[in-house]
Parts: structure tokens; C-alpha cells; sequence
């Protein structure tokens, strides 16, 4: 059973010529190109965790990817090739074509190739290891934000946040804010063309606050951000319940939106660069001397915000 499934996964899968060797044997063989290191990550999904039990094949399958190609985006990583572990509580051979639907979409569009994994029987439960690589020297790392730097952050935040919310209220959510949980769009691009131009760099996956603070504690600094700067979409700004916007703007999980650090003057190149991608770059705070992250109300009191970010395990 299993190997049918995985013959149905082989059948699909993308070829790159630097994937040599890919699914169907013991291992796969890459060739990888000279000069440039390999950059790995690995993200796994848990239903009802990592999204809600509701969820289509097809979104689980692009956001299994999609969670991992913003970590390479993260990294200034060009994405190349990726191994998927599928645990499955059966051999739903309909379930799979969605989620390769959505999966191998995502892959396409960035030439990344699927070249080998896993398929066991258990709780559904999917984990990714995606490969990308980076010219030597060039990674964008959370230990190279400094004083001084401003810090930037890409796209609009909170938009997941306030799907869960609304699903979690027992309600349906606003299509718009449910598109960007169940399809996240990994900031490739621009952690690319970043490289050169910002310093220290992290994807927000669990809440702006959260994953600012790991670059904080990386590179030995502290930050300040204005809650009024942080970028919200439409949507987000057109519902109807507005007091918990902040909340779910510095603190929601699920944004995959890249947050950076750049000296000021590479203003002008950032500009340039936003408008060149069609990607808005937000200006959102700086980094100071001292320790961890401090939100800012208008009036610049400090913001304490309801909950910090999401932990696995609690506090
Ligand atoms: P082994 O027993 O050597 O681990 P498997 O039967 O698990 O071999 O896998 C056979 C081939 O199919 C391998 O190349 C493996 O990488 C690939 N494969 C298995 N499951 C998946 C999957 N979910 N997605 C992609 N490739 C897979
Ligand atoms: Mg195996």
C-alpha cells in the first residue's frame, strides 16, 4: 500500500539536474554547486497544532512547504530540493492528490525539487526538510543585527492570527484572513535580493515579539517597535472587532512574513527594492543597546501585550 502511494508521489515529483538521483532508491544523490554552502530546515505539521482539522489536502500540502521555504527565505537561501515525511492514519490515495495539488504547486513555482522521504502509517502528520543554497558569506543570520540598525518587516502581519481567532470564537473566517493561514506565500525573493542589503534576519512564524526577540538574543541587542507602523491589510483593518488588531499584528503566529535589520542607509535600496518585487516593506522600529523587545503605543508608552508569541510547550 504504502508503495503505491509512494509511486503516486514519484510520478509527480519535479527533476532538477542538480537532484542526480531522486525518489525510488535508497537515498538521493545531489550535486551540489560550487562555491555555495547548503542551507537545511525542517518544519513538521501537526493537524489540529498546525492547522485546523478542517483544512483542505491541498493547503497542508502548500503550507508543509511553504513553512519551510520561508526558513531558506530567511536565510537569503535559494530553495533547491526538498524530502517529505508523510505519517497517515491510511492509505487515502484522494487525500494525497490534493495535498500534492497544493505541495508540488508551491515546489513548481520555486524549481524545487521533491527528492525522496518517508510514508508511515500513524496520526496525520507531515514534516518537510527543505535544501537551498547560499553563496559563502552571504546568509542571513539572527546574530548580525547591531545598534542602530532599523528594522523592517515585509508584507502585513496578523492576518492568520485573526483567522484562528475567528475559527476559534466558533465562527467562519473572513476568506481573505483564512487564505493567508491556509496559503502562506514564502518571502523567497526577497530574502534573496536582501542579501547585501540587510543585516541580521528572521521569518515570523510565531509572532513578531517572539521571533524579533530570538535576533535580539542572537546578536546581543535590544529593539523597539512602534505598534502603529506595523503593517495590516485590508482585511485585517476592515473587521469589525479592532481591539485585538495589535495583539494579533505583534504576537499572532502564522505570518511567514520576513522581519530584518539594515543599517539606515540602505533606506533607499530597500525603497527600490520593494517596489521592484511588488512587495510591501514596512519600516517598524530600530535596534538599541540593552536587551529584548519593547512594543511602543503612539503616545510612547509601552505596550504589554497579551501573550507573548507561540511556545509548543507553554512558558
Ligand atoms: P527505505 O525502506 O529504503 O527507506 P522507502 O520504501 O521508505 O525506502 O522509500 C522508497 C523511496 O521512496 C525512497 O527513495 C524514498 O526517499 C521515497 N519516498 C518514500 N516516501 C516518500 C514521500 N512521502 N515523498 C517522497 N519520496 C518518498
Ligand atoms: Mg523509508
Amino acid at each position: 500500500m504504502e508503495f503505491s502511494l509512494i509511486d503516486r508521489i514519484r510520478q509527480r515529483a519535479g527533476q532538477r539536474p542538480d537532484v542526480l538521483l531522486g525518489i525510488g532508491d535508497d537515498a538521493a544523490l545531489i550535486r551540489p554547486p560550487a562555491g555555495q554552502l547548503l542551507v537545511v530546515t525542517s518544519d513538521t505539521l501537526n493537524v489540529g497544532v498546525h492547522f485546523p482539522h478542517d483544512t483542505k489536502a491541498a493547503d497542508i500540502g502548500w503550507k508543509a512547504l511553504a513553512v519551510n521555504l520561508s526558513d531558506l527565505a530567511a536565510m537569503g537561501a535559494e530553495p533547491a530540493f526538498c524530502t517529505l515525511a508523510l505519517s497517515l492514519p491510511k492509505a487515502d490515495a484522494a487525500w494525497l492528490d490534493g495535498f500534492l495539488d497544493g505541495f508540488l504547486a508551491l515546489a513548481r513555482a520555486h524549481g524545487v525539487a521533491l527528492a525522496g522521504g518517508d510514508t508511515t502509517r500513524g496520526p496525520l502528520s507531515i514534516n518537510v526538510t527543505a535544501h537551498g543554497w547560499v553563496p559563502a558569506g552571504q546568509a542571513l543570520r539572527r546574530d548580525a543585527a547591531r545598534v542602530g540598525d532599523e528594522v523592517w518587516v515585509t508584507g502585513t502581519l496578523g492576518d492568520a492570527a485573526a483567522a484562528l481567532a475567528q475559527l476559534e470564537a466558533g465562527g467562519v473566517a473572513d476568506p481573505a484572513l483564512r487564505q493567508r493561514l491556509d496559503r502562506p506565500v514564502p518571502r523567497i525573493e526577497a530574502g534573496q535580493a536582501l542579501r547585501g542589503i540587510a543585516r541580521a534576519c528572521i521569518d515570523v512564524s510565531d509572532g513578531l515579539l517572539q521571533d524579533l526577540g530570538h535576533v535580539c538574543a542572537a546578536s546581543g541587542v535590544g529593539a523597539e517597535i512602534a505598534l502603529d507602523a506595523l503593517p495590516a491589510s485590508t482585511a485585517l483593518l476592515s473587521r469589525v472587532n479592532q481591539p485585538t488588531r495589535h495583539g494579533e499584528q505583534a504576537c499572532g503566529g502564522d505570518d511567514y512574513e520576513l522581519c530584518f535589520t539594515a543599517a539606515p542607509a540602505e533606506d533607499a535600496a530597500i525603497h527600490a527594492l520593494g517596489e521592484r518585487l511588488g512587495l510591501r516593506l514596512s519600516r517598524i522600529g530600530s535596534i538599541v543597546e540593552g536587551a529584548g523587545v519593547q512594543a511602543l503605543l503612539a503616545d510612547g508608552r509601552p505596550w504589554h501585550p497579551p501573550r507573548a508569541g507561540y511556545a509548543h510547550f507553554g512558558a
